[in-house]
């Protein structure tokens, strides 16, 4: 097979972890004999350095002829003070309204050798395996009106939640899909006892079940699965819910793992005809200043999205687990970075899972 794949390694620590990160796509690739043409792009900081802007016309060029686009962080403390749209991370929201990526996918592991790590419990945290869903696109962030009005005691903050049905049901769908090729359980999570876009959406979700009898659906009000997260875990498999909420929760879900250094995510949008979604791979952590140019940032994250990308975007399943087993044989060894308590380089934990692969 061949993967077109568009590279995004930003600042900061981003740079670092997604050199390991093409290190074990082109491994993994070989070993199975596919071939990868990897092109590279500016974004965030360097490209507001060479272009002027966070998300220069030629990335987006290059991001919608890819096949796949692999993203390390955005961000840099000098911009730190500049206006929102002109910042880094503006560059993060244009190139995911450019590939229309819809729902933010988070896996949830608790490795074993990192049990020790997760603030919790070892018998609590054991065997979690979950997949927090977060709709990307509405939602509070993005509903109208919104804004600040008004003066002294009447001035006034006002933001809009809102969800139409098309954007519940493909994010649902989305959550049925992926619990098909897993354990067959989707949660739902909402506020319907009092929020009518929570009625909306636990609506539409139970209808969207019916298409998927073989998949469970349950429900849990947002404040009960903050809860749940914490005390029961392991009750997870496929978590749906909408921005806000995701935004909250999948910070929650990151503690589990032990390290934010630990966390892949996805970003994905419409079905491609080959049946391939169309998708954003990056770690779910920022560029880190604080370790920048150490070469001790801990690769994992980047790592494990290569392993959703070849999943998601390629629909390789055995090469994807092989980036897996890979992760695992190495967290077991102990050649990992500073924040696993290890003293790995990002390079030598890059080179360790190509070699386990
Ligand atoms: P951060 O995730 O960069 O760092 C938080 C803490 O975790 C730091 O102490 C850092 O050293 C540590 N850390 C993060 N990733 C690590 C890794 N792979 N290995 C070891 N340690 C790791 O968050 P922050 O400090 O709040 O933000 C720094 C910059 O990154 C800001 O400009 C912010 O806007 C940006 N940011 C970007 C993204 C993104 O690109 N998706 C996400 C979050 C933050």
């Amino acid at each position: 097979m061949e993967l077109n794949v568009l590279i995004l390694p930003g600042d900061g620590i981003g740079t670092e972890v997604t050199r390991e990160a093409v290190r074990v796509l082109n491994h993994v690739a070989a070993r199975f004999s596919h071939t990868v043409n990897l092109t590279e792009g500016l974004l965030g900081g360097i490209a507001i350095h060479k272009t002027g802007g966070p998300f220069p016309a030629e990335t987006e060029k290059l991001a919608l002829e890819a096949d796949a686009t692999l993203m390390g962080a955005v961000g840099l403390p000098e911009f730190d003070n500049w206006p929102p749209e002109k910042r880094p991370e503006r560059g993060l929201l244009g190139i995911r309204k450019c590939l229309g990526v819809y729902a933010n996918l988070r896996p949830v592991r608790a490795y074993q050798p990192l049990i020790e790590s997760s603030p919790l419990k070892n018998h609590l945290v054991e065997g979690t395996d979950m997949i927090i869903v977060r709709e990307l696109t509405g939602g509070i962030y993005y509903g109208t009106p919104r804004g600040i009005a008004g003066t002294g005691d009447e001035e006034r903050g006002t933001n809009t939640m809102t969800y139409t049905r098309a954007e519940i049901a493909r994010v649902s769908r989305m959550a049925f899909e992926l619990a098909r090729a897993r354990r067959k359980k989707v949660t739902s999570v909402d506020k319907s006892n009092v929020l009518e876009t929570s009625q909306l959406w636990r609506r539409v979700i139970t209808e969207v079940a019916a298409g998927y009898p073989d998949v469970e659906l349950d429900h849990l009000l947002v404040d009960n699965c903050a809860m749940q997260l914490i005390l029961n875990p392991k009750r997870f498999d496929v978590v749906v819910m909408e921005n806000m909420f995701g935004d909250i929760l999948s910070d929650e879900g990151a503690v589990l793992a032990g390290s934010i250094g630990m966390l892949p995510s996805a970003s994905i949008g419409a079905r491609k005809p080959n049946g391939a979604w169309v998708g954003l791979y990056e770690p779910v952590h920022g560029s880190a200043p604080d370790i920048a140019g150490q070469n001790k940032a801990n690769p994992f994250g980047a790592i494990g999205s290569v392993a959703a990308m070849l999943e998601y975007s390629f629909g390789l399943m055995e090469e994807a687990a092989a980036v897996n087993r890979a992760v695992e044989a190495v967290l077991a060894s102990g050649n990992v970075t500073a924040d696993l308590k290890g003293k790995a380089t990002t390079e030598q934990v890059g080179q360790a899972v190509c070699a386990a692969i």
